[in-house]
């Protein structure tokens, strides 16, 4: 069956076309556009290079950022869905929305196609309450749906479903924490198959110092900068996903390749950077072993994870103890969202 899978968003259109179930990659490219014209443009593009299979396509897979608590897993694609999706545009507008004119787009020009979402969060709907909700009144939560929603989550699961593989053990048997290290960077405790615990929150700005986001912040600290700067919440909203993180601490780069040469070659602001990524998450991983009273193994995904053997070696000098103790195993497995979301598509359109 031929799957075409594409991830609309708010700067590009990246797309992968499957053979299933063989999972053979026979096309894959990214277009720096975002819009309707830049979905048929990769439309045209495909016709233009593989015409006959693609009036043959059996069914397109896209990737959706933001399901709320209605998608605890991925979908055929309706109108009731697409009004969901809609709804839940207002959680993720830079994302939900580019998604659903790619979803649009395809309706019209493959009329009649079977298609499917796959939602970043639905991996972490599994989470407990008492790891989704802040500490804030509950009616915040009921009324305005402000909770942990968590993303990654086809990355997070696709990479422990591999270390199962890897390990030679069933999956339903494992404690895994599987750390997505790249622009943005998220972790995520799976225990037993299940996410009960990730870094990001309510949107993906929470959790582990990334490129440009700031991760973890005391909320009162951005009101403060807010009054004393006379930041819009535009102002406020650019200063920590924008300008933070890697970016902001060194003043150099948000590319891990360049914060770590500049470390090296002695840069103070590159190496505290670093020391601030690595701290972060060293502390994060040391709360899901405890969340999940033990660990077999950890997994490094992502453009970091899988390229900077220095960060892996680093945790594991740190983190020694913890690991004697509990055996984990570390192992790199590069990540294949749209592999996933082939896969996905291929299991409910048959
Ligand atoms: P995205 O989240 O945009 O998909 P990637 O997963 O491609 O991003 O990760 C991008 C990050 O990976 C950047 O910080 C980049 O510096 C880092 N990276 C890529 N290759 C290497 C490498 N060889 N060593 C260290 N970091 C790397």
């Amino acid at each position: 069956m031929l799957i075409l899978v594409l991830n609309c968003g708010s700067s590009s259109v990246k797309y992968q076309l499957y053979d299933m179930p063989g999972e053979r990659c026979l096309e894959k490219g990214i277009l720096e556009r975002s819009g309707e014209g830049a979905v048929e443009a990769v439309i045209r593009t495909l016709k233009k290079r593989r015409g006959k299979i693609i009036s043959s396509l059996d069914a397109i897979g896209h990737r959706v950022v933001h399901g709320g608590e209605k998608f605890k897993e991925s979908t055929l694609i309706n109108k009731e869905v697409i009004k969901a999706i809609k709804q839940y545009s207002r959680l993720a507008p830079l994302h939900n929305l580019p998604n659903l004119t790619g979803i649009h787009v395809c309706q019209r020009l493959f009329p009649g196609l079977s298609q499917v979402a796959v939602f970043d969060t639905a991996f972490h709907q599994t989470m407990p309450p008492y790891a989704y909700l802040y500490g804030l009144p509950y009616e915040v939560y009921k009324k305005e749906g402000i909770r942990r929603y968590g993303f990654h989550g086809t990355s997070h699961r696709y990479v422990s479903m591999q270390a199962a593989k890897v390990l030679g053990k069933p999956l339903k048997s494992l404690k895994i924490i599987t750390c997505h290290l790249g622009n943005g960077c998220s972790i995520t405790a799976v225990d037993r198959g299940e996410s009960i615990d990730t870094s990001m929150g309510f949107t993906p700005l929470e959790g582990l110092v990334m490129g440009t986001r700031s991760g973890d912040i005391d909320a009162a600290a951005v009101l403060y900068l807010m009054k004393k700067r006379k930041l819009s919440v535009s102002g406020a909203d650019e200063l920590l996903n924008k300008r933070s993180g890697l970016l902001g601490l060194s003043g150099k780069s948000n590319d891990m390749r360049r914060i770590l040469s500049s470390a090296r070659s002695g840069n103070k602001r590159a190496k505290i950077a670093l020391e601030v990524f690595i701290y972060r998450l060293q502390k994060y991983i040391g709360a899901y072993i405890a969340a999940m009273d033990g660990c077999d193994a950890l997994i490094f995904t992502a453009g970091i994870g899988e390229n900077a053997p220095y960060i892996k070696k680093k945790i594991s000098q740190r983190l020694s103890l913890l690991i004697k103790k509990f055996k984990v195993r570390i192992l790199t497995i590069p990540t294949n969202e749209e592999l996933m979301i082939a896969r996905d598509t291929y299991r409910l359109i048959k």
